[in-house]
């Protein structure tokens, strides 16, 4: 017998240990994949209606579980209460609109010359979810949704720090009568339980969420058994603000955009562009909108950003804030037990100081000025990364222009939203591969199957 790995689930807020989870080691996550793959022939026979209603139970199970999910997060992840409420009302709004799915997973009928050709959007199989620690419930459910709806098994692998949340929504699954084996939650380790989905024959998509770098080696291990992947991955995406813009808006709602969920977002808007005519005037604005987030207690209602994940992380963040660093402005951090990190301003900064080239996944944003259209766009596609990004300005005409000219997947105008459940979501370039979310999901968790009927005698 081999011990068990036990994990310690760690409150970042105040450093005490939550609970302990047991990580799954290779034969655990055999005997998942095995019950997955059992649980397979039965699910994607289940009658489409059936499969829309017992999901349509999950969301409703998710619904009536809310304040608990959210409370988890709190504790688990450092979320503000306010973040993890949406947080699992995401998760249940994203399997309420995946429950519509099974009644209209549609084939086509193709003309042809002698019969009848029709297509078939069939499921893959066991998909296997591999979920980081920044947004454990939303990402866990954008995933598992669209793939249970279409037919297909899921595992979920949260992230090793995060795990509590993603175990309960299991729970809820089974109690709105997902039968066993169909979604299954397996806390474990990256290189174990992940690199498992990776290499495990019966595994036959990946869905991994995290760093680029671990994102590269799932595609190039899946690549052995041409096994489909989809990717989200890091960012480094850009803030665009132009003279004619809203400027106090645009500088009200900056902080917000990067240092929501303490910049431990895919989406951070980490670079600030300012067009150089209005950039002492947009400073100016931001110095007090930055010293104004509201850092603390997340459990607190009116806390704004918590605290990093880990100690490991914060000095991580750390790093890219040296001693001597060109740190404009910051603002407060609490003192004491947890993993604070003030939001920090940088500028002025170098184009190739990695504070501004790297993803730091941390309240840290650098503030560059520009000197017109080409120009934003030239610093702002200057990165290997995708992801996201916001324009601000009055000039339709332009908001488009720019809009269009940034290599990202997610764009928004005047906003800094980018995520809605009923729209795509994913990267450019090496922010990712494929779209969760929106009307489209369901094409990466099914495969055509082209039949040719004969009608001849
Ligand atoms: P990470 O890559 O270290 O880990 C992510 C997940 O992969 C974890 O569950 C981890 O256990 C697992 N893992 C680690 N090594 C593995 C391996 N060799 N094989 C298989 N699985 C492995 O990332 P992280 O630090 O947890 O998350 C932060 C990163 O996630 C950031 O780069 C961020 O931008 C990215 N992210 C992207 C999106 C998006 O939608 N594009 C969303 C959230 C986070």
């Amino acid at each position: 017998m081999t011990e068990p790995d036990l994990f310690e689930v760690v409150n970042p807020a105040t450093e005490e240990v939550i609970t302990t989870v047991e990580l799954a080691g290779l034969a655990e996550t055999d005997a998942a994949v095995a019950r997955a793959r059992a649980a397979f022939d039965t699910w994607r026979r289940v009658a489409p209606a059936d499969r829309a209603r017992l999901l349509r139970a999950f969301a409703a199970a998710v619904d009536a579980d809310r304040e608990h999910l959210a409370a988890l997060e709190v504790a688990n992840a450092g979320h503000t209460i306010g973040n993890a409420r949406w947080e699992a009302g995401n998760a249940r709004d994203v399997i309420d609109y995946y429950a519509a799915a099974p009644e209209r997973l549609f084939g086509r009928q193709i003309p042809v010359a002698g019969g009848v050709d029709i297509t078939f959007q069939e499921p893959i199989g066991v998909v296997g979810v591999i979920v980081p620690w920044n947004f454990p419930m939303p990402i866990a459910a954008w995933a598992l949704a669209p793939a249970l709806a279409a037919g297909n098994t899921v595992i979920v692998k949260p992230a090793e720090l995060t795990p509590l949340t993603a175990l309960r929504l299991g729970e809820l699954a089974l109690s709105a009568g997902i039968p066993e084996g169909v979604l299954q939650i397996l806390p474990g380790r990256g290189p174990v339980v992940g690199q498992s989905f990776v290499t495990h024959p019966d595994v036959r998509k990946v869905v991994f969420t995290g760093s680029t770098r671990v994102g590269k080696e799932i595609m190039a291990g899946c690549a052995a058994q041409v096994k489909p992947v989809t990717l989200e991955l890091g960012g480094k995406s850009a803030n665009i603000v132009f003279a004619d813009a809203d400027l106090a808006k645009a500088a009200a709602t900056a902080p917000y955009a990067v240092f929501d969920n303490a910049g431990q977002d895919c989406c951070a808007r980490s670079r600030i562009l300012v067009e150089a005519s209005v950039f002492e005037d947009f400073l100016a604005l931001l110095e007090p909108a930055v010293r104004g987030v509201r850092v603390g207690d997340p459990a607190d209602e009116k806390t704004e950003m918590g605290p990093l994940i880990s100690a490991a992380h914060r000095a991580r963040v750390a790093s890219y804030v040296p001693d001597g660093a060109a740190v404009a402005f910051r603002g407060a951090a609490p003192e004491g037990p947890g993993f604070w990190y003030p939001p920090t301003v940088l500028a002025p900064v170098r184009h190739d100081d990695r504070a501004f080239t790297e993803e730091i996944f941390g309240p840290v944003v650098a503030v560059v000025p520009f000197r017109d259209e080409q120009d934003a766009l030239r610093i702002a596609n200057a990165t290997e990364y995708g992801l996201s990004g916001s324009v601000w300005t009055r000039d339709v005409g332009r908001a488009l222009r720019v809009a269009r000219g940034v290599e990202a997947g997610n764009l928004s105008v005047n906003s800094h939203s980018s995520v809605r459940y009923t729209t795509p979501f994913g990267g450019f370039k090496q922010s990712g591969l494929g779209r969760e979310l929106g009307p489209d999901a369901l094409d990466a968790f099914t495969q055509t199957k082209n039949v040719f009927i004969s009608t001849e005698e």
